[in-house]
């Protein structure tokens, strides 16, 4: 074997190791979750949901637009003849929410690199993993083999950005130019190109990376040491002294799991919104229509096919229908659409682009920006993800009893209900944080309600 294959394969045993290790424990929480969400939801549902349903995009669209119209007349942000267009993001992104009024702006001050190598690509992720200067070099090597072979075989598939908070937020030229016979630094020069990197970098800083500063969970998240940990995972690598121990990592993949809509949705829907503020135009979102046609054709396979067509679209009811919803059914549908959506992700993404968590986190978004006007979505996205554990003082048990049994302190139902929380004055952000707090009785950042 050679010495990166050597390495390698040190790493993927390692990552075996603890992932077994792992996953004893957190199969008994998941059986208990399963038995709390599968309770069956007919009797809370009308009998003709599907039809109902089948007119929500429209209400969506039409609600969207109207909110639209209270946010004051829109002018091109950015000037994408500019070299310093990546620096514009997060100035255009702090003017257009008015982010200075509540919070200080200095916490998204770090840069947006947009790296032509793989090697400066994967730099400062491997400078985080504490190795010896050679194994650094080696696994520097072996991430880029890696990240040439998976472009090769998935034609161009790969991590195109990821963020480390505080640090930097990092792109992947390389990859936006694979296939296109040009160099990174042309791709930048190439519309379509270019449009596909301003979404990445707003996916990845301002969508995960504005929750991870300016959030509460964002703050537990840092504390339990997970973003880095999960970025080096993503990538295939632990670091060689796992920075994690067990129970940590349990704590996270709970914590993740209850907060995917937020996240994902969050940064879905931003990615959409601020390019399109450059040339004015409304952002495209996902079509419901899309979601119930990918959930109606499951495959004919599925184990417990009719079990989870009904439970997948009784969730989407409970989320979209337009009348009020108790808040501990919206936990319910938000645990289906993660638990049990979260099994089929490759189904789902063949058929829709996306696993369904982004869909559905996106298409919350959108009916928050509806009833909420868009510029109180960031703020939303803060209400929904300000619930705080002190990681040290809380067992495994307790944290699932916390999460996933109280929908006022599970992030993705909160968001839920402000979603359909309906404004009196669309883009008002005292009105959503005040109602927020007096209608929903949740915990709404101090900042806010100055
Ligand atoms: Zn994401």
């Amino acid at each position: 074997m050679t010495n990166l294959d050597n390495l390698k394969s040190t790493f993927s045993q390692k990552l075996d190791q603890t992932t077994q290790q792992y996953k004893t424990r957190l199969d008994a929480e998941f059986a208990t979750l399963r038995a709390q969400y599968r309770r069956p939801l007919t009797a809370a549902l009308p009998a003709d949901i599907a039809r109902r349903l089948a007119g929500a995009d429209e209400r969506l669209n039409t609600q969207q637009a109207a909110a639209r119209q209270g946010m004051g007349t829109a002018q091109p942000l950015l000037n994408l003849q500019d070299d310093d267009t990546l620096a514009e993001l997060d100035r255009a992104f702090a003017h257009k929410f008015d982010l200075g009024r509540y919070y200080p702006l200095e916490r998204l001050a770090y840069p947006i690199v947009y790296c032509e190598s793989l090697e400066e690509f994967f730099t400062p992720i491997v400078e985080s993993l504490h190795l010896s200067a050679q194994a650094r070099q080696a696994t520097l090597q072996a991430m880029a083999a890696e990240a040439a072979a998976q472009a090769e075989k998935y034609r161009g598939g790969g991590t195109f950005g990821y963020n480390l908070a505080g640090v930097g937020c990092y792109l992947n030229g390389w990859l936006f130019a694979y296939g296109a016979e040009q160099s990174p630094r042309l791709a930048f020069q190439t519309p379509q190109r270019l449009e596909r990197i301003l979404a990445t970098a707003v996916h990845e800083k301002l969508g995960h990376g504005f929750l991870e500063v300016y959030s509460a969970l964002g703050e537990v998240k840092n504390k339990l040491g997970i973003t880095m940990a999960e970025t080096a995972r993503r990538f295939g690598y632990l670091a060689a002294d796992n920075p994690l121990d067990s129970l940590r990592h349990d704590q996270a993949v709970l914590l993740n799991r209850a907060s995917s809509l937020v996240e994902e949705g969050w940064a879905t829907w931003v990615e959409a919104f601020l390019p399109a503020q450059v040339s004015n135009a409304q952002h495209a979102h996902y079509p419901l229509e899309a979601v119930l046609a990918a959930i109606a054709n499951l495959p004919a396979d599925t184990p417990n096919r009719q079990e989870l067509h009904d439970d997948l679209l009784g969730a989407l009811g409970l989320l979209f229908m337009d009348e009020p919803v108790p808040p501990e059914l919206l936990l319910q549908a938000v645990m289906i659409v993660n638990f049990e959506g979260g099994s089929y992700d490759d189904y789902f993404q063949g058929k829709l682009g996306q696993p369904l968590r982004y869909v559905i986190g996106d298409l919350l978004l959108v009916q928050a920006e509806g009833n909420l006007g868009p510029l109180c979505l960031p703020y939303a996205a803060l209400i929904a993800a300000n619930i705080t554990f002190d990681p040290q003082g809380i067992s495994l048990s307790d944290l699932r009893e916390m999460l996933f049994s109280k929908p006022n302190l599970n992030p993705d139902a909160r968001l839920a209900a402000l979603s359909r929380m309906r404004l009196e004055t669309p883009n008002h952000v005292p009105e959503l944080a005040r109602r927020a707090e007096a209608e929903l009785s949740f915990s709404v950042p101090p900042e806010l309600k100055r």
